[in-house]
């Protein structure tokens, strides 16, 4: 029976086909020889070996302790600083700046708009970073991309994403938003809305911002009932909520609403920080935007002059709220606000934002956390992600000198593997 036969063939086939990539999949990776550095500040682990199994670490330990199964693939990381993936909590894969940016992309298809967030989550690896939060994008080509990644369609970062940031009318972002909410009910709809989309986080504008003339950078544009509704609306889900903030009142009403984490904090003041040391909230700085090393990043892409001036002015305020958060020992979680991997200074945008933290008085192993277990805190993943473990998903970079005595190492990565895939080899 020629056609059983040709069938019996090709089930065989399939199957053989399925066995290879299994076994591809699964074969086990060991990383030896490099110095493994210790988040807590203990003693690195020098000559270490990294055995990982599938996507995740399956052992940890000094060379000799750990057994390297017959036919693991050897990576030899020998004379380099093995650390966790980078994490970047404030990115828009799909930003669109002002000036000739803006211009190119005003016919943007959502298509496109897809197309063009996935080229920059594959760049987004090829930094060294490995988890992203993204504080709002459009069209949810974000948490189709996230869904792609998570599937293997598209090679990318770990994804948590806030869906649509939840504008107001007239206030920062509204321009740019497809739809604005007002008043407590329109926000708590909206907060529902993108949570129902598969939003992880709720991301709402307080204050105004640099990038649009939408209200004051230091006014409290959403109306305290505004503020708490949606916040209660999120936590009801168990989702958390970020709030875009300049502004040190703003601020300290959204806190008394239960607000899970600041971004940017141009102008906050020393009291407002004291409160959010003691209620826990996050801040993630986006120094970099605001700063000297991006300016000759924000002239290229063609930005207005009302935009560099309001950059400029604002980043005086910016630096020292940073220094006094940093002094006040706030929770900071790394984010740039720009593309993970856009060129800044001679290096990364993320480099460069944990580079700012050692200028304004971190030590060099805070503004490595600050990349790594703090942000994976924040995600509430720390039991998967963030610290190099046993169990936990084998997302690792290596770099050409330790980390905790130069934050600038971060400035050359030499290896990166996601859930135990190499993305980049520069060994
Ligand atoms: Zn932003």
């Amino acid at each position: 029976m020629l056609i059983t036969r040709v069938h019996f063939n090709i089930v065989f086939l399939i199957f053989l086909a399925i066995s290879v990539q299994a076994a591809d999949t699964f074969a086990a990776t060991a990383i030896v020889g490099g110095t493994v550095v210790d988040l807590e500040g203990k003693a690195p682990i020098e000559n270490a070996v990294i055995l990982v199994e599938g996507e995740r670490i399956a052992a940890i330990g000094a060379a000799g302790s750990v057994a390297i199964p017959d036919g693991a693939i050897q990576v030899d990381a020998k004379g380099t600083w093995l650390i966790p993936g980078l994490m970047n909590m404030h990115v828009h894969l799909g930003l669109i700046l002002p000036g000739k940016m803006a211009a190119e992309l005003a016919n943007e298809s959502e298509a496109a708009l897809a197309l063009r967030m996935a080229a920059s989550a594959r760049e987004t690896l090829q930094a060294g970073v490995t988890t992203i939060r993204l504080p709002g994008d459009t069209a949810h080509a974000d948490l189709a991309l996230m869904r792609a990644i998570n599937k293997g369609q598209a090679d990318g970062p770990r994804i948590f994403s806030s869906g649509e940031a939840l504008t107001i009318t007239a206030g920062h972002g509204s321009k740019g938003s497809k739809r604005n909410y007002d008043g407590p009910d329109e926000l708590v709809k909206a907060a529902r809305t993108q949570i129902s989309a598969g939003a992880k986080w709720i991301k709402i504008l307080i204050s105004g911002g640099i990038a649009t003339a939408g209200g004051d950078l230091d006014a409290v544009l959403m109306t305290p009932a505004e503020i708490h509704a949606v916040i209660d609306a999120a936590h009801r889900f168990g989702v958390k909520v970020t709030a875009h903030s300049g502004s040190p009142t703003a601020t300290s009403i959204a806190i008394d609403s239960g607000l899970d984490c600041v971004e940017h904090g141009y102008f906050l003041d020393r009291p407002t920080l004291k409160k959010m040391k003691e209620h826990g909230t996050w801040l993630v700085p986006t120094i970099v935007v605001s700063q000297p090393a991006t300016e000759p990043f924000f002239k290229a892409i063609g930005s207005p002059p009302w935009y560099l001036e309001r950059r400029n002015s604002a980043g005086i305020a910016h630096w020292k709220a940073l220094q006094m958060a940093i002094e006040e020992g706030v929770n900071i979680a790394l984010g740039t606000d720009q593309l993970p991997h856009e060129p800044n200074d001679g290096t990364t945008a993320t480099a460069r934002e944990a580079q700012y933290y050692v200028e304004a008085g971190m030590t060099p192993l805070q503004a490595l956390r600050s990349a790594t277990i703090e942000p994976a805190v924040l995600l509430e993943a720390e039991d998967e992600i963030g610290s190099l473990e046993e169990g936990k998903y084998a997302d690792i970079v290596a770099v050409d000198k330790d980390p905790t005595e130069d934050i600038k190492a971060l400035r050359n990565i030499l290896l990166v593997m996601k859930g135990g895939k190499v993305y980049r080899n520069n060994l």
